[in-house]
């Protein structure tokens, strides 16, 4: 079979536009496959950023409006690193400040269903006879609820083969029923086994339902999406479809993940030059206004502040960090409650904890780099990247054992350790106890330097890159061209 060409449809995209996880895999997974020789565009809406980021970006189609609730469109063409962009201009639903998910006031944007809804519909088109364009995918690969409904329309009306991924099934993008017409889907698509989803319509579940293959960002997340616990009520679609659902783990941008050439780093280390880190360490409690202490371990957050990342957990224990002895840096945003938490916390130990609120990239770099520890409690994580991060920057992480978590931190044990693979600490009972017990187990660990050094060394030399992945997807892209046909 020829190499299939993909399109890659996707609703965030790093370094332009960001939420989570999702934006980091938009910009590596094609990159990694146009390197591996496929022919793939990224279609992403032309929001600000990304106008500001391409002003010469070429117009190539003049979409019509394509039904009562998508206004007309076009398509502009740009180029990032030889990766070719379509980006979707529509400045009624697009040219707007801020999370492309959220306003300011931290409601999700009222017309959410328009916008996404649009771009799922022209993601759909141009897999079809009706595109605009004379560059036609074999494949259209969408991600999560925000493009999952092109499956829908290619399902119903014909064209490419379709790839759904869920990075986070949590997030499952449900509208009212009117909307079904007014995004000019079929009558037909109205069925518990289309679009409708206990009375809604659902763009997550009709992807899951409708696309050629489905997939998700690790195997232990594959396994966990078809339990009720997980998947919520679309655990018993995914049992029905499980062998068409593949769990292939997410790779990270090793170039821009990287401790020995980080511009954001005081100073950079490599896996055989660790004693440089601890600079690294000096250079991030003074930014952050903790002790210059080097008689504690310092645990890192970075992350967004929710349920699912069980940083309650971590408020739960925090008054036993200075006793442990131990330092936290905590950097992110969300949940008012979380984020009163831990400035409440922060105030409380002067010194031994800090935290600031919001996103700053170059600052999460710095935490990686100057922690020694990671902390990721979450109840469940599709795949995580922030424990690969920390696994390559030679900052062991402390994770519950979920999802693509358990898939890749090893806990230490005797065992582990002769066999170079244990790189980090592993909690299998989601209580605060358990996570005090971890971290106590972390403070003792690190005392000893030199078993705390193979530590990290086993996680910096494992390959996290996204070779395996690009290749897992490009089987994944063979299989479902072969059952469309
Ligand atoms: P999720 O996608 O569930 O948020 P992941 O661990 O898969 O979690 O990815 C999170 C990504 O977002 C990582 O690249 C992480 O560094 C980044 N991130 C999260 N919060 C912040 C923040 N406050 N500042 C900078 N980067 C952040």
């Amino acid at each position: 079979m020829k190499t299939p060409a993909i399109l890659f449809a996707t609703s965030e995209m790093a370094p332009w536009v960001k939420t989570g996880g999702l934006g980091d895999i938009a910009a590596a997974l094609p990159a990694a496959l146009r390197r591996a020789g496929y022919d793939i565009r990224v279609l992403l809406p032309a929001y600000p950023a990304l106008r500001q980021a391409f002003p010469d970006a070429e117009p190539v189609a003049e979409l019509p409006a394509l039904a009562p609730a998508l206004p007309p469109s076009r398509l502009l063409a740009a180029e990032t690193d030889g990766l070719p962009l379509l980006l979707l201009d529509c400045p009624a639903l697009y040219d707007r400040p801020g999370n492309p998910y959220l306003s300011a006031e931290g409601f999700d944007w009222s017309d959410n269903v328009s916008r996404f809804g649009l771009l799922s519909r022209v993601a759909a088109l141009l897999g079809q006879d009706a595109s605009p364009l004379a560059w036609r995918p074999d494949v259209v690969h969408a991600n999560d609820w925000q493009t999952a409904l092109a499956a829908a329309w290619l399902h119903y009306e014909g064209g490419a083969a379709s790839v759904v991924t869920v990075h986070n099934i949590a997030f499952q993008g449900c509208f009212d029923k009117v909307m079904r017409s007014a995004l000019g889907l079929p009558e037909a698509a109205w069925r518990f086994d289309g679009v409708e989803y206990h009375g809604l319509l659902s763009f997550l579940k009709a992807g899951l339902q409708l696309a050629t293959r489905i997939s998700t960002v690790s195997p232990s997340y594959a396994e966990e999406i078809q339990d009720e616990a997980f998947g919520y009520a679309l655990a018993p679609l995914l049992r029905h479809r499980r062998e068409e659902l593949h769990g292939i783990l997410n790779g990270i941008d090793d170039a821009i993940w990287n401790p020995a050439a980080d511009p954001a780093l005081a100073t950079p280390y490599a896996a055989n030059r660790l004693a440089a880190k601890r600079a690294n360490k000096r250079a991030l409690q003074q930014e952050m206004g903790l002790d210059v202490a080097d008689d504690r371990p310092l645990f890192g957050v970075v992350s967004r502040l929710t349920e699912q990342k069980g940083h309650d957990l971590l408020l739960a224990v925090g008054d036993a960090l200075p006793e442990l002895p131990a330092q936290l840096v905590v950097l992110g945003s969300g949940d008012a409650a979380l984020q009163d938490g831990f400035l409440a916390l922060a105030e409380k130990w002067p010194g031994q904890v800090a935290v600031k609120l919001g996103f700053d990239e170059a600052l999460a770099h710095r935490i990686e780099a100057g922690a020694d520890c990671f902390v990721m409690p979450s109840r469940f994580e599709p795949c995580g990247l922030n424990q690969l991060y920390s696994l390559r920057y030679g900052t062991p992480p402390l994770v519950q054992a979920t999802g693509g978590l358990a898939d890749t931190v090893v806990d230490v044990s005797e065992e582990t350790l002769a066999d170079k693979t244990g790189n980090g600490f592993v909690m299998r009972d989601g209580s605060a106890e358990a996570l005090l017990q971890a971290m106590q187990r972390v403070s003792e660990t690190w005392r000893d330097k030199r078993l705390w050094q193979r530590i990290q060394q086993n996680g910096m030399r494992r390959d996290f890159s996204w070779r395996h992945a690009a290749a897992d997807y490009g089987h994944l892209y063979r299989e479902a061209v072969a059952a469309r046909r």
